[in-house]
């Protein structure tokens, strides 16, 4: 599995797993244990959820699907912006750490950005770290303004990753935001990267590239997230099968051709487009 080095020097795998949308429907659930349990074996040791997912539901899930594997997993949970204030985050911190069941929280993000101040949350964040509840903090939905204005209300050097919308037919963060977190070293989380299984995956271009490699286009949408490195792509499987098929992607590298093919059916950024988020 391919590594990607966060600011404090901790390494978390290239593919990790999403869990937007599970323990939505029982039906399910046994499924989506076992696709995070698959994902876990085949190396998808990074877990990201957020108190927001099934209002803790997810969160749930994750605790349950981990109970008993804790060792190793690199747990990542948000804390809505309507919570983050100091003692808000605190009392989210708290709620959330007992749905994972866990006693430390790896990565903590706040999910976007909203009406506290960013001091506010980093000094609670910090305060959290401190105390060991969480391992490190980082934001999501930030564009460079953003993160500008979270570097003169904090140590940007704090800040782990930026958790943003990032696949083909959205690449707009190439144009500044990717290249500004490279330079500063913050790694990208990248959110729906395989188009929430969409037309993306039904895409000429990704059939074709998929067909070349003996791949699926699920896997070459993944690979192509984590061609350039400093990218983690957290997609989200709700069976074996497609959690199995993901983990596998991290051996596919991509040639010349097919980031050119990709790039002609989904054009990079010419210029500066409003951060997309879902
Ligand atoms: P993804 O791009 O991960 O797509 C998930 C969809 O793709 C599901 O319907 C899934 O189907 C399908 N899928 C997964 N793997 C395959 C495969 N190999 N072949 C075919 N289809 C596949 O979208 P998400 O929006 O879920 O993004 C991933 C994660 O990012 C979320 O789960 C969440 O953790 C995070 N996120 C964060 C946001 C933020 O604001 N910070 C916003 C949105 C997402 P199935 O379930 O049947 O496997």
């Amino acid at each position: 599995m391919k590594r990607i080095t966060l600011p404090d020097g901790v390494s978390v795998p290239a593919l990790g797993q999403g869990t937007w949308m599970m323990a939505e429907r029982p039906d399910r659930r046994r499924s989506e244990i076992a696709a995070l349990q698959a994902g876990i074996d085949r190396g998808l040791t990074l877990i990201d959820t957020a108190e927001m997912y099934g209002d803790g539901a997810s969160e749930e899930l994750v605790g349950e699907a981990v109970a008993g594997r804790r060792d190793g997993l690199f747990l990542v949970t948000k804390v809505l912006p309507s919570n983050a204030s100091r003692a808000g985050t605190m009392k989210a911190c708290e709620r959330s750490l007992k749905r994972l069941r866990v006693e430390r929280i790896d990565l903590y993000l706040l999910h976007w950005r909203g009406g506290v101040p960013l001091a506010e949350t980093v000094e609670a964040f910090e305060t959290l770290r401190h105390a060991g509840k969480i391992a490190r903090w980082g934001v999501s939905n930030f564009d460079v303004d953003d993160l500008e204005e979270l570097g003169e209300a904090a140590d940007l050097g704090g800040c782990a990753v930026n958790q943003v919308l990032y696949n083909p037919e959205q690449r707009g963060i190439e144009f500044d935001l990717l290249p500004w977190q490279h330079t500063r070293r913050m790694p990208v989380m990248a959110y729906s990267p395989v188009g929430q299984g969409g037309d993306l995956l039904a895409s000429k271009a990704l059939t074709a590239v998929a067909r070349r490699h003996g791949a699926t286009p699920a896997q070459v949408a993944l690979a192509w997230a984590l061609r350039e490195g400093g990218v983690i792509a957290i997609p989200k499987a709700g069976s074996p099968e497609h959690a199995i098929e993901n983990a596998a992607a991290a051996e596919l590298t991509l040639t010349a051709q097919d980031i050119g093919e990709i790039d002609a059916a989904f054009p990079p950024p010419r210029r500066k487009r409003p951060l997309a988020m879902i």
